[in-house]
């Protein structure tokens, strides 16, 4: 079967792409492994229409079943490769083989590296955290780390200096590092862990030394939407994010990108918004070809 589109990723960006090309008339695929930002998304009160708190593994849940009731066929599967075929057409692989489709839309979210640091996965909502936009307010007041040594450190740095009253930079022994906002601290040791007992309260460095701290926010890695853009031949930015225009359209016809693989605020009602402008290029698309 050939279908109308392809969505690689089943975050918030994916399924809202996902729902407004199939209530457009499209045949939808979606691609996933069925993980990213949101599943890791403890507590949620910024989403637009959820008077309690609501997680991340629960928001993802409901976008799921609200995309097989619309009829959009989800695959649980790790895309490994895109490409562009001779007769315009794009083929996906993954692990359950070959996917034929009209259309592509990137929605893979930004890369979900885990620093291979003793104390990071076990401080995880206690201390570490991935996004100082999401949980900075919670630091506010307090002394934080940045876990990164490129562009993205520092703007996460840049963000926590407004709210906590010390921010220091962890390079964990990378001593060639992107220039740091002024004000934050830059320590080039070697981590040794993270260490707390109900949460995060220092690092310890292979020399011996140790700084004390309330929050760890992890800023390293680089989007694996990039491997699909190089493939591609898609234009990305400095980040390795895949430029779009206000509608979602990459440098390439056929392939549409939102959510967190793009340029632009990690957040998930953008990523909403841009998945649906990408679903609705995706029909402009198909109905001009
Ligand atoms: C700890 C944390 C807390 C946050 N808190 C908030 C908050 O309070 N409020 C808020 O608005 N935002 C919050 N965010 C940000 C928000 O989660 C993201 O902006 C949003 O989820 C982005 O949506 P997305 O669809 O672009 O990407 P994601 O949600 O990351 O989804 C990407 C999808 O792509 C899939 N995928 C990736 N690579 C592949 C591949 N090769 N093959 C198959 N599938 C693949 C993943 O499995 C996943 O389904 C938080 C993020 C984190 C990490």
């Amino acid at each position: 079967m050939i279908y109308d589109v392809a969505i690689i990723g089943s975050g918030p960006a994916g399924i809202s792409a996902a729902i407004y090309a199939k209530r457009g008339g499209l045949e939808v695929v979606i691609l996933s492994d069925f993980k990213g930002s949101l599943k890791r998304t403890e507590k949620i009160e910024n989403y637009y229409g959820f008077p309690s708190i609501i997680s991340g593994e629960e928001l993802h849940k409901n976008g799921i079943l609200q995309a097989e009731r619309l009829g959009i066929h989800t695959v649980n599967c790790q895309v490994t490769s895109i490409e562009q075929t001779f007769a315009n057409s794009f083929s996906v692989k993954s692990t359950i083989g070959e996917t034929t489709a009209k259309s592509v839309i990137i929605a893979c979210g930004a890369p979900s590296v885990k620093p291979k640091v003793e104390g990071v996965e076990a401080f995880e909502g206690r201390g570490i955290s991935y996004c100082a936009v999401c949980d900075g307010f919670f630091f506010r007041g307090k002394s934080v780390c940045v876990l990164g040594s490129g562009e993205y450190a520092a703007k996460e740095a840049e963000y926590l200096l407004n709210l906590t009253t010390r921010v220091t930079v962890l390079t964990n022994g990378e001593k060639k590092y992107s220039p740091m906002p002024q004000g934050a601290a830059v320590s080039t040791l070697n981590i040794y862990n993270f260490e707390g007992n109900k949460s995060l309260n220092r690092v310890n460095f292979e020399d011996g030394s140790f700084l004390p701290t309330d929050g760890v926010f992890v800023a390293e890695g680089v989007a694996n939407a990039l491997d699909f853009a190089r493939r591609l031949g898609l234009s990305t930015d400095e980040k390795g994010s895949i430029i779009i225009d206000k509608d979602g359209n990459t440098s390439v016809k056929g392939v549409f990108a939102a959510g967190d693989c793009t340029p632009g605020i990690n957040q998930i009602c953008y990523a909403v918004s841009e998945g649906a402008s990408a679903g609705m290029s995706a029909i402009k698309f198909l109905k001009q070809a």
